[in-house]
């Protein structure tokens, strides 16, 4: 990669070592490249190859690299942390953020088990064996440790999702809690952001929509007006406010960025 923008004196992240699972796009791309602009190392972990090595190819072998990682997988979680240990030295940052949506579907009758199990599987085992095998090499390094998940607003707006969904991204709170509370001894934060809706491939997929529909539809229901819509570096600037010093002291925290959305209202899917 090219010289980081962002001078050294301001770097927030050097000489930290991060795996950004679900980095080969959307909110991950974005903060895998804002992580090395700050002077982090990073493995991206994602099942999208191609993908994650061409962004790891731009920012240069020296500060990424890509592991293909299916994060239902315990074999390829577990690899893909021993990865970032044996490429950069260390594991200092997790961020566990691959996720899926679930069907389209907002009504518990017609919601689908396999459905609900694929979702709870990506968005809820997969942030529970980043949280495990992060903290298996965490601990005994004795160098402290940040692990950042993506939960979402859903987690407040009640109706704003599928049940699966929903239900994935509570449980994910109550995760990081949980793993705040135990490893908070040995050094290590745990926290989680929850963004409100950012046009990525995700939401675009299950909404079925462009960008410029995506956000008009958004635009409708927003609460914060006159600054546009939320953005996947808005998240990636909070993943890295949380990952850095500046929340140093933060631990067990799930930080909303949602412009408010979670405190304002309802957008549930069955208001008229
Ligand atoms: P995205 O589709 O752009 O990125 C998701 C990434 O996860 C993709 O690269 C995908 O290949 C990867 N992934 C999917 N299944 C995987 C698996 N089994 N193993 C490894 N990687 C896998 O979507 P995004 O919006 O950037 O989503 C990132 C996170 O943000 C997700 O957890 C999502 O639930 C959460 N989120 C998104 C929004 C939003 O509005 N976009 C809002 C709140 C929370």
């Amino acid at each position: 990669m090219a010289n980081s923008a962002v001078p050294a004196s301001s770097r927030k992240l050097e000489g930290k070592v991060a795996v950004i699972t679900g980095g080969a796009s959307g909110i991950g791309e974005r903060t895998a490249r804002l992580f090395v602009e700050h002077g982090a190392r990073v493995v991206v972990a994602d099942i999208q190859d191609e993908a994650g090595a061409r962004i790891c190819a731009e920012l240069g072998a020296d500060n990424a690299s890509y592991v293909h990682c299916d994060v239902t997988s315990e074999d390829d979680v577990a690899a893909a942390v021993d990865h970032a240990v044996a490429t950069f030295g260390a594991l200092d940052i997790m961020f566990n953020n691959a996720g899926v949506s679930a069907a389209a579907c907002y009504s518990v009758r017609e919601s689908g088990k396999e459905d609900f199990e694929r979702v709870l599987a990506v968005n809820l085992v997969g942030p529970f064996l980043g949280t495990k095998h992060a903290a298996r090499v965490m601990v005994p390094a004795h160098r402290g440790g940040c692990i950042i998940g993506t939960a979402s607003a859903a987690v407040a707006v009640t109706g704003g999702a599928p049940y699966a969904y929903t239900c994935a991204k509570r449980a994910l709170v109550a995760l990081t809690e949980n793993a705040a509370a135990e490893l908070g001894r040995h050094g290590i934060r745990v926290n989680c952001v929850s963004p409100s809706w950012v046009a990525t491939p995700l939401t675009l997929g299950h909404l079925g929509l462009d960008t410029e529909a995506f956000e008009q539809a958004m635009e409708a229901v927003t609460n914060l007006r006159g600054v546009g819509g939320l953005q996947a570096d808005d998240v990636a600037a909070a993943v890295l406010f949380l990952a850095s010093d500046d929340g140093r002291y933060i631990s067990g925290h799930n930080l909303f960025v949602d412009g408010g959305i979670s405190v304002a209202n309802s957008m549930g899917m069955f208001n008229d």
